[in-house]
């Protein structure tokens, strides 16, 4: 998996949590799952997933950990993220930062995007190799990625 800017928003030692969905909270329920991975197809348990990105109307949190959390990868390597669609903010198109570590290897930095966004023709730093496709669930959206780790 390709790595990508960590941009301006990044914040450390968020909550353990693999639901990032609150009280209150407005936009599509979103939920992410996959594997991570080694180049040789072995699945990666217990790799520290860290995912933040922007609420439902394009604002980050950068004073709590609203739309933030780190979780580990299962014994089979799975992970599950249940949050919401990000909105849009100026300049990018809809998008998912992550940090993706193994045990004491590097961490990869990149960013998640969605298929059939039109912004996706027009962001400078959106990579094809990192788009999810969406299916429509019940109560909103599923998509699937699976992380590739250098190791
Ligand atoms: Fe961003």
């Amino acid at each position: 998996t390709i790595a990508q800017t960590e941009g301006p928003f990044f914040t450390p030692s968020t909550p353990q949590r693999t639901s990032l969905i609150e009280d209150g909270m407005t936009g599509t329920k979103l939920t992410v799952t996959g594997y991570v991975l080694t180049t040789n197809c072995q699945p990666v348990a217990q790799a520290l997933i860290d995912f933040w990105h922007c609420d439902d109307a394009g604002n980050y949190d950068n004073v709590g950990y609203k739309l933030r959390g780190h979780q580990f990868t299962n014994d089979q390597g799975q992970y599950t993220l249940e949050t919401i669609r990000p909105g849009l903010y100026p300049g990018r198109t809809r998008h998912i930062h992550v940090k993706v570590q193994a045990a004491n290897q590097p961490i990869l930095t990149t960013q998640l995007y969605f298929s059939n966004e039109p912004g996706n023709a027009t962001d400078g730093i959106f990579h094809p190799a990192l788009t999810m496709d969406e299916q429509d669930t019940p109560d909103g959206k599923a998509a699937t990625f699976n992380f590739v780790l250098n190791i």
